[in-house]
């Protein structure tokens, strides 16, 4: 179960910067995963922690040894990529016990842990079969059983699983997350999916144009975002720009003055002063909606209304200019409809506050 460590690491393509001054531990028996937009930088960082690339400043430690330098066959890991190379001429038992026949294991140790990791992915009944008699499921599956035969305590997933369809996708994230922790190796895997990584990973790096943003478990990504653009990727909020206009004494409660005058209360340990230009990030199941004014709420007209299964979602325009996303269980929703004027209520000890960027909103929320 290696720990890794990455240290400054810099990548460039003669202009491009593909990552930046990127410094991470990831501890034994992780299960990591790399997140962020496409072109941030994700596959570069593996592609550099398994050896295909040199950084070009930074090293790379598996278990404190520094392997900067040291080609991918002598790091001992096994990498699992989006269209994952089966030998099209070899069988599924030949591919996936070709590891431990290259490494000389000895003939029971081939049977039997070819054997086992088949078992493990429910590939076994099909050891026969060639790449090509298999479902896209399937091929990757034997590719991750041929991962697992190299006997690498170190797997590396880069997006394994985005070129299958949705409900595959959905089982087989959670094979390879069983799989990961049944055998205690350590896991990096990178995915542009947000709900991937949410259901999977023990942490998530989430990058942006070559940096990390933020490293953290997913219910503190999510409940706790330490930035705007976290709080937009992971999961969905929707963002009302104002000014703290009241503060308490005790620090924990403050008034925030939205566009058009409409004020926001704020009662959680996020509170700003007097006087600052503020950033709210809201979930939208944290809102409700209601036909008369209540405590804490903003007028608006409902834009678009979307049955979601077992809520209902709804976008409304609110009078500060903002819109917001308001999600309501299918089972409490009074039938709103668009064009209805409502009033959107906001719980004030469930409001990100977030000092106003200077270079903009939008700028803060890009994904580029
Ligand atoms: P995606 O999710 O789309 O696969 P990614 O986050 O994995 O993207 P990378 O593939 O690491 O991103 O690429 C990061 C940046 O580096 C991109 O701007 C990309 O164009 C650039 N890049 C990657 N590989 C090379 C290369 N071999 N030569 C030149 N530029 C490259």
């Amino acid at each position: 179960m290696p720990e890794i460590t990455m240290k400054n690491i810099t990548k460039r393509f003669g202009k491009v910067t593909a990552c930046e001054d990127i410094d991470l531990t990831i501890k034994e028996g992780e299960y990591v995963t790399v997140l962020g937009p496409s072109g941030c930088g994700k596959t570069t960082l593996v592609k550099i922690l398994s050896g295909i690339w040199e950084p070009t400043d930074g090293d790379c430690f598996i278990d404190g040894k520094k392997v900067t330098g040291i080609p991918t066959f002598e790091r001992d890991l096994g990498y699992i990529f989006q269209n994952i190379a089966l030998f099209p001429h070899m069988t599924v038992w030949q591919n996936t016990s070709y590891a431990p026949i290259v490494k000389d294991r000895g003939q029971e140790v081939i049977e039997s842990t070819t054997t086992e990791n088949l078992e493990l992915v429910n590939l076994l009944q099909r050891k026969g079969f060639k790449p090509f008699e298999l479902s896209g499921g399937e091929q990757q599956k034997a590719g991750i059983a041929r991962a697992l035969c190299s006997g690498s305590k170190l797997l590396i997933l880069d997006e394994p699983l985005s070129a299958l369809d949705a409900r595959v996708r959905l089982d087989l994230r959670y094979d390879i997350k069983r799989l990961v922790k049944s055998k205690g190796l350590t896991a990096i895997h990178v995915t542009h999916d947000q709900e991937e990584a949410m259901s999977i990973s023990d942490r998530i790096v989430l990058m942006r144009a070559g940096r990390i943003v933020e490293v953290n478990t997913p219910e503190n990504l999510y409940n706790n975002p330490k930035n705007l653009f976290t709080a937009n990727f992971i999961g969905e909020a929707s963002f009302i720009e104002g000014r703290i206009v009241e503060n308490d004494d005790e620090g924990n409660c403050c008034t925030m003055k939205a566009r058009n005058g409409h004020k926001l209360k704020i009662k959680n340990d996020r509170c700003m002063m007097k006087g600052a230009g503020v950033v709210i990030a809201v979930r939208p199941e944290n809102l409700f909606i209601s036909r008369e004014a209540e405590k804490n709420s903003i007028p608006g007209v409902i834009e678009e209304k979307i049955f979601m299964g077992s809520f209902m979602r709804y976008r409304i325009m609110m009078a500060t200019d903002d819109l917001v996303q308001v999600e309501i269980a299918e089972a409490v929703d009074k039938t709103f409809n668009i064009g209805d004027n409502v009033n959107v209520i906001f719980r004030s000890e469930k409001l990100l506050v977030y000092p106003r960027p200077k270079e903009g909103l939008q700028e803060v929320l890009s994904l580029e």
